[in-house]
């Protein structure tokens, strides 16, 4: 953590597809202990935005910042291992692993073998449903139980900080509930999260700030309740 209290500081982002510009500058924040949500309409750089910061593609220029320390240069493996973790997209699991296997993978930077038991453990007390289904290929699961299983396997590797894109998506309503919840638990438990999501509303709801992006830039930025209360926010994403 930084004397400021940012767990994450990212500064003028820019990102290329080719001659494409995702990214036009980006800049946000993460407090310690926050929860921070990305909203946006399609194609505006979410996704991109959480692949940049976990380095899962390369910036252009920019600088990343995490617990203090200038992060910009550094790999992907070397961020999971200083307490970063990242829930991509399209939940990222292996399907013809079981879930206990998938969980293992989530811890595969960590040695102590009895240390990573525990936490599986852990995520079947926080997933019950997981529990019951440890020993099942993920291609079995309902797509909510793969989203679970996305998070309980980002949970593996004890992060500080948890990038989630999109946890709700193609999931019934009382799934979508399920999962929010967990991750109130998880930010309670002392874990920061940056947030991408389709589904502002509840987005907005759980988020103590939020920045609204639009091809590639910051066009607002506030508290979940300020950009819950914006009428541009509510006629351009909430649907009214
Ligand atoms: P969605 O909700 O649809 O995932 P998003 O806000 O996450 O949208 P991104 O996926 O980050 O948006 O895409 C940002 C821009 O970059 C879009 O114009 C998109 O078409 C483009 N883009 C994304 N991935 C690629 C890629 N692999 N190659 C080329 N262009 C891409």
């Amino acid at each position: 953590m930084t004397g400021n209290g940012l767990i994450l500081q990212v500064r003028d982002l820019r990102v290329h597809y080719g001659a494409i510009e995702a990214l036009r500058g980006v800049s946000l924040e993460v407090s310690q202990g926050q929860v921070v949500a990305l909203i946006g309409a399609n194609g505006a750089g979410k996704t991109t935005t959480l692949r940049a910061v976990s380095k899962m593609l390369k910036p252009s220029t920019g600088a990343i910042h995490f617990q203090g320390e200038d992060v910009t240069k550094l790999p992907s493996h070397a961020l999971v291992a200083r307490g970063m973790a990242h829930a991509p997209e399209g939940r990222g699991i292996f399907l013809n692993l079981t879930v206990r296997e998938n969980l293992d993978l989530g811890a595969y930077l960590r040695k102590d073998r009895a240390g990573i038991a525990e936490d599986a453990e852990k995520q079947f007390s926080l997933f019950p449903i997981l529990a019951e289904r440890r020993n099942q290929v993920a291609g079995t699961l309902s797509g909510g139980e793969q989203q679970m299983l996305a998070v309980a396997r980002a949970l593996m590797s004890r992060p500080k900080l948890m990038l989630l894109d999109e946890p709700s998506l193609g999931l019934a309503p009382q799934v979508v509930e399920r999962i929010f919840s967990v991750l109130r638990e998880v930010n309670a438990s002392g874990v920061s999260l940056l947030l991408v999501e389709q589904n502002a509303h509840k987005a907005l709801q759980l988020a103590h700030r939020a920045y609204v992006l639009e091809t590639g830039n910051v066009v607002m930025q506030g508290t979940g309740k300020e950009l819950l209360a914006s009428p541009e926010v509510r006629k351009a994403y909430l649907g009214e």
